[in-house]
């Protein structure tokens, strides 16, 4: 059971999830895991593009954080944000991203980096949990938000070895 609370404005939102300075961005969050706190439909201060279909697919992307912090609290932010991007079929394709066809791949190190600046995750999480799923299948996910990411020992390949298969993925599907 999952008790899902919405605010009418940023102030009370902010307030709310105790994060006074958080970025004009974020609108929701998983607050515990059995509560997620997020901006209202009805807000009149968020602007056009947030369509009620878009807070629908947010609500969605909020509950995977809960449900994954039910399966395994400690999880890195790439695999936390990956499998709630994924979930809530937020593609972004790799095409419209100019570091991604310049080859400026991140690492997962830089996607776990500086959460409140640094927002490619939310850009390339798809793709990177699209690409376990094609590559080994999809419980191998579930196996890795259980281990806490443990990838050689899930996957039995080496964090750089990974790394480099998924930009080939990407590569060889997207570009
Ligand atoms: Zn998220």
């Amino acid at each position: 059971m999952i008790t899902v609370r919405f605010y009418q404005d940023f102030s009370s939102f902010r307030t709310a999830i105790g994060m006074p300075q958080a970025p004009a961005w974020m609108i929701g969050t998983a607050y515990t895991k059995s509560e997620i706190r997020m901006m209202s439909f009805n807000s009149p201060e968020l602007g056009s593009n947030y369509t009620f279909e878009y807070l629908l697919t947010c609500a969605v992307h909020e509950f995977v954080h809960c449900v994954t912090l039910h399966m395994n609290h400690a999880i890195p932010r790439w695999l936390f944000e990956g499998i709630a991007l994924y979930e809530a079929g937020m593609f972004v394709d790799p095409q419209n991203l100019p570091y991604i066809r310049a080859g400026d791949f991140p690492t997962l190190a830089e996607l776990n980096s500086n959460w409140q600046t640094n927002t490619r995750i939310y850009e390339v999480g798809y793709v990177l949990i699209e690409f376990i799923v094609e590559t080994w299948e999809k419980e191998a996910v579930r196996s890795l938000i259980l281990n806490g990411e443990n990838i050689p020992d899930t996957l039995g390949i080496t964090v750089d070895s990974f790394e480099q298969q998924w930009y080939n993925f990407i590569q060889n599907k997207y570009l």
